[in-house]
């Protein structure tokens, strides 16, 4: 499976992060620095020395980041949170220098989006993909209609941490390229269960909206038993049920892929 990730670069600008709502209650940001030690409080928002990655260079002077790269952008944080509203402008500088990257990150403040947006997002850039999460049907039908309504090109749904069953219906259509499905991780996960994440899928595919499962979480009910899944086995076992829906080789929906070319990609390909 590792030669699948190599097309993904993580771009964490930023570092901390504040709970706004359920699915923020056992944060992974706040487990991982928990875990590290780290003696600064999860939620002091601070700039981090990768800053800058996106236009960092080797000494051959190309893009440390190469081109057709996913990044995965702040994921240590929300890319728009108020804390960071200073440094965003120059993060988007960045990304439309890297226009050959692709740039994708989620957001459980979705409401705030157009009062973070560059002044030419106009109907959105074609490199920025946005994932807006929900964690149970209170959040989807406050932030699924805001979204639904916003100038992004490309847009996704991640229900995560699955809290309980979730009715995506009305907000599904050919505007939305995947919707993804995660369990909650960690000590003090809370249940997720197979049938919530079944109902999902049946949703997207009547609609013909690309799914993927993405991980089960540590607490996962399936058939009325529960399990609890050891972290490594957490995002395999999710592959192993093999129920994604219009998802390709690289774990990135049909409407997406179709735009790249495996050349983009050769060296992700397996080593022969
Ligand atoms: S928005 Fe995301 S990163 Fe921020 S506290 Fe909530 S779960 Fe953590």
């Amino acid at each position: 499976m590792s030669e699948k990730w190599d097309i993904y670069v993580d771009w964490n600008p930023w570092h901390g992060c504040t709970k706004v709502s359920a699915g923020c209650k056992y944060c992974y940001v706040y487990r991982q620095d928990e875990m590290y030690g780290s003696n600064v409080e999860s939620s002091l928002v601070r700039k981090t020395a990768a800053f800058n990655l996106p236009i960092k260079h080797k000494r051959d002077k190309s893009y440390k980041i190469e081109p057709g790269k996913v990044v995965f952008t702040c994921f240590t944080s929300d890319f728009l949170l108020k804390d960071a509203d200073e440094w965003r402008p120059e993060c988007w500088d960045m990304i439309r220098e890297r226009s050959d990257c692709w740039f994708y990150f989620f957001t459980k403040r979705i409401e705030r989006f157009m009062d973070c947006v560059p002044a030419d997002w106009g109907n959105g850039y074609e490199n920025v993909l946005v994932g807006c999460t929900v964690e149970n049907q209170q959040m989807a039908d406050v932030r699924l209609p805001i979204f639904k309504s916003l100038p992004i090109k490309h847009k996704s749904i991640m229900v995560a941490p699955m809290l309980g069953p979730v009715n995506l219906e009305p907000y599904l259509d050919s505007t939305i390229e995947e919707v993804a499905v995660s369990g909650e991780s960690g000590n003090d996960a809370r249940p997720c269960n197979y049938d919530w994440i079944l109902s999902v899928r049946e949703q997207c595919i009547s609609k013909n909206v690309p799914f993927r499962f993405h991980q089960t979480g540590a607490i996962f009910i399936k058939d009325g038993k529960t399990y609890r899944v050891k972290r490594q086995y957490q995002l395999s076992q999710a592959h192993k049920a093999n129920i994604d829906f219009r998802i390709g080789k690289y774990f990135v929906p049909e409407t997406v892929l179709f735009q790249w070319s495996d050349s983009d990609y050769h060296d992700s390909e397996p080593k022969k």
